[in-house]
């Protein structure tokens, strides 16, 4: 995917400023930057979910998915987690092949198939957050994005859905843009990240280049917010 110059404004307030970043197909790209920079409002943009001007190329906009950071409120409490997933795949399914499927994405997130009858509120937020995922690769996407799909959980679980996700990338090839404010947490996940700041992106790179020598006084401020980098 390519996007280029993209600009989201509400009123007369740019909440994304004319950004171009690329996401290469089967990599996995880091968005970051503190509170109210335009994270989400990009990844909405780029979902189609508001309007914006500039292009985005290279991605058929029905085939994105987003993971969002509270589970809870992205899933139908009233419907069972199989159910959930199940509307991911559409339509055109027999129910046997369902159910197959079904269980073949609460493998492949690390849930056991009897988790297909429970209902979200009988779930972890580690858990609920898996659900999510699986209901978003349920639809095939040649886009994820997934935005601070860690900032609900606990800091016990959340190192799990990160190692959920880099083995996701691993076995599926999947392309990803993975959103957070926090450097460490999108480290762990891509190889190249994107610094955003107030609707604009101050610099990007590998996560070697951006870690090691930011160019940006930003990008080093959100560095010192997460002091262990340095030293690890
Ligand atoms: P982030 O995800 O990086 O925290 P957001 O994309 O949510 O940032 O917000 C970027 C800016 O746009 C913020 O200043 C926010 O207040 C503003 N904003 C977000 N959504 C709306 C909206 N629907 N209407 C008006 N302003 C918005
Ligand atoms: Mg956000």
């Amino acid at each position: 995917m390519k996007i280029r110059e993209l600009t989201v404004r509400y009123g007369k307030f740019n909440a994304v400023d004319h950004v171009s970043l690329n996401v290469p197909p089967g990599s996995a790209v880091g968005l970051v930057g503190e509170s109210g920079s335009g994270k989400s409002t990009l990844a909405r943009a780029v979902a189609g979910l508001v309007p914006s001007r500039g292009t985005i190329t290279g991605i058929d906009r029905s085939k994105v998915q987003m993971v969002f950071q509270d589970p809870y409120s992205s899933l139908n409490p009233r419907m069972s987690v199989g159910l959930s997933i199940a509307e991911g795949l559409g339509p055109r399914m027999r129910r046997t092949a369902r159910r197959t499927e079904v269980e073949r994405l609460l493998d492949l997130v690390a849930l056991p198939a009897a988790a297909a009858d429970k209902y979200p509120r009988e779930l972890s937020g580690g858990q609920r957050q898996r659900v999510a995922v699986a209901r978003a690769l349920a639809a095939q996407p040649d886009l994820l994005i997934a935005d601070e799909i860690t900032s609900a959980l606990d800091v016990s679980v959340q190192g799990a859905v990160l190692n959920l996700i880099r083995e996701l990338r691993t076995e599926l090839g999947l392309s990803m843009l993975f959103i957070s404010h926090n450097l460490a947490v999108v480290r762990y996940v891509t190889d190249t990240v994107a610094v955003m700041r107030a609707g604009r992106l101050v610099e990007a790179g590998t996560v070697d280049e951006v870690i090691g020598a930011p160019q940006h006084p930003y990008t080093r401020s959100l560095l010192d917010a997460v002091p262990r980098l340095i030293h690890s």
